[in-house]
């Protein structure tokens, strides 16, 4: 885990600089170069490396590795690649302002120049002119300062509550830029009753306090891009909500200016306020172009179904190489007809490790999926999540920061009770959650479950300590068709801390330590 004062030093101002859209043509001059080099690189902030923001990751999104190292180095790039844009437009006016200022000067004079250093000298600032101007097609190899890092979009594939979203806003807040998150569900092509695909940049420029600098350095996350999935039943009708959507998202996604109008709050002057009836803000209508070059889209989605395409796909690959016998293909019947639905169908790499099919998705599996080719094309980055296992979700519950437990434990210090869930409870609450395969989003729904009952009994009772074993879970379960209200917690005065003590000693000798420390260790631990 950072300490505290690496994670500060982490969070940086992305949108801190300024940005325009040009390429830039270098050249060569020393002095040029040198003063222009150092203002272009003046009040650049410096990017996290993709190893402190995967560190950063770590804190808060448990598992998922590869994608974190994935998202990592994408991000990294993306804003290397605003910064260097940023770089070469300040050495491009540098250049120009030196080269106008000297050139100029020296052709308003009359023809006599004092020495041959000095002629060298103008023979070589019209160079630097000329190499200003377009490059030639024949000239078609660049230098380092001509080239244009492209853009980078990013496509997260996962099921649902495996942690899409949350990678997303974690990034957000480690690099301080806004964030947007909009359901494509929602879309629909301009004129048509919905949203317009613009409403994502006008979230993001909400969320920048209608900053457009900082705006235009944001992330926008492009949420269940797989429920617009072309059906092939839809080809050659008007599909105003699914392919269409996706051909409006193209020109946003790649790099596009965007004008939105919007109504944004602004105080009104004093003395209209003093008006009666009047309310201080006012919502005024204002119209912003916002670049979308430099934001940083993430498109996400579950694609259920994806899994079993490039499965399929992988095992005839498969099958060309090794043909199976009568024996195996019978086997493999047996096996698919046996197969759990919502089960995340997994593929044998050639040294047996076996790993989601999902991870080995391409742009064509997306395209045969339903995602249009141009949209793949825009997003050349794909990283799928892996389903959470019980574990994961285990770990969930407790570690992450902002967990649910401390979420929990914080709510119930509030009114003066100290709740104390045992690790065995928690391994029960996960498994649970497994069972539901909602991901991490249904651990929260079952500790609300549980804890629905105790949090109505617990504030003003005179209860000081309240605990969840293993039979509290066990006591949800069974009530599963019926209220909630019928679990089982044990309740202690502060009087009774020594009985606490010993039932929670039987199931978890760690939190009896903890609590035993709380306590500035008034009391014995019980043997
Ligand atoms: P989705 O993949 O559907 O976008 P989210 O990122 O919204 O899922 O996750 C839902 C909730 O579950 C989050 O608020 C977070 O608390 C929790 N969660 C999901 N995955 C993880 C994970 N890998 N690590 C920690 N918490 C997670």
């Amino acid at each position: 885990m950072l300490p505290i004062r690496s994670r500060c030093l982490l969070s940086v101002r992305l949108y801190s600089t300024t940005t325009t859209g040009a390429t830039s043509t270098c050249a060569s001059h020393p002095t040029i170069n040198g003063a222009s080099q150092k203002l272009a690189k003046s009040n650049l902030p410096s990017i996290p490396s993709p190893r402190s923001l995967k560190t950063f990751l770590d804190e808060y999104v448990i598992g998922q590795d590869v994608s974190k190292k994935v998202l990592s180095v994408a991000v990294y790039n993306h804003y290397l690649r605003i910064f260097d844009r940023v770089k070469k437009q300040r050495m491009r006016e540098g250049q120009l302002q030196f080269l106008e200022a000297n050139v100029s000067d020296k052709n308003d004079e009359p023809t006599y120049v004092p020495n041959s250093e000095a002629e060298q000298g103008m023979r070589n600032l019209k160079r630097q002119v000329d190499s200003l101007k377009p490059i030639s097609n024949n000239n078609k190899k660049m230098g380092d300062s001509d080239l244009e890092l492209s853009k980078s979009n990013v496509m997260v594939i996962g099921p649902s509550g495996s942690g899409k979203t949350l990678l997303a806003t974690t990034l957000a807040r480690v690099l301080d830029v806004p964030i947007a998150i909009t359901d494509c569900t929602q879309l629909t092509q301009a004129g048509y009753i919905g949203e317009d695909v613009e409403v994502c940049i006008e979230r993001l420029l909400v969320n920048a306090d209608f900053d457009v600098a900082k705006a235009e350095k944001g992330i926008i996350v492009l949420d269940e891009i797989d429920k617009l999935a072309k059906p092939s039943a839809s080809i050659g009708t008007k599909d105003v909500s699914g392919e269409g959507v996706q051909q409006s998202l193209l020109k946003i996604i790649e790099g596009h200016k965007v004008q939105i109008s919007v109504k944004r709050p602004v105080k009104k002057k004093d003395a209209e306020a003093d008006k009666p009836g009047n309310k201080s803000v006012v919502k005024k209508e204002e119209t912003f172009t916002i670049d979308t070059s430099n934001i940083l889209f993430m498109i996400m989605g579950a694609f259920v179904g994806l899994d079993k395409h490039v499965a399929k796909r992988i095992k005839k690959l498969k099958e060309i190489d090794t043909p199976k016998s009568e024996e195996d293909v019978a086997k493999e019947e047996k096996e698919e007809e046996t197969k759990i639905n919502n089960k995340i169908e997994e593929v044998e790499l050639e040294n047996g490790e076996k790993v989601s099919a999902l991870n080995l998705a391409t742009p064509v599996d997306l395209v045969s999926f339903g995602i249009i080719p141009e949209l793949v094309g825009r997003v050349p980055i794909i990283t799928a999540l892996q389903p959470l296992q019980n574990d994961d979700l285990y770990h969930i519950l407790k570690e992450p920061k902002n967990a649910l437990l401390d979420q929990y434990e914080y709510i119930f210090k509030q009114f003066g009770v100290r709740l104390c869930i045992t690790d065995k409870a928690l391994r029960k609450v996960s498994e649970f959650a497994q069972k539901e395969g909602t991901g991490a989003r249904g651990l929260r729904g079952i500790m609300e479950r549980l804890l629905l009952n105790i949090n109505y009994e617990c504030p003003e009772s005179g209860t000081h300590y309240v605990l969840i074993n293993e039979k509290t879970v066990d006591s949800l379960q069974q009530s599963k068709y019926s209220l909630a209200s019928h679990v089982q917690a044990k309740y202690y005065s502060r009087g009774q801390l020594f009985d606490l003590m010993n039932d929670v000693s039987e199931e978890d000798a760690a939190l009896a330590k903890r609590l035993d420390k709380e306590v500035n260790g008034i009391t014995a631990l019980p043997q």
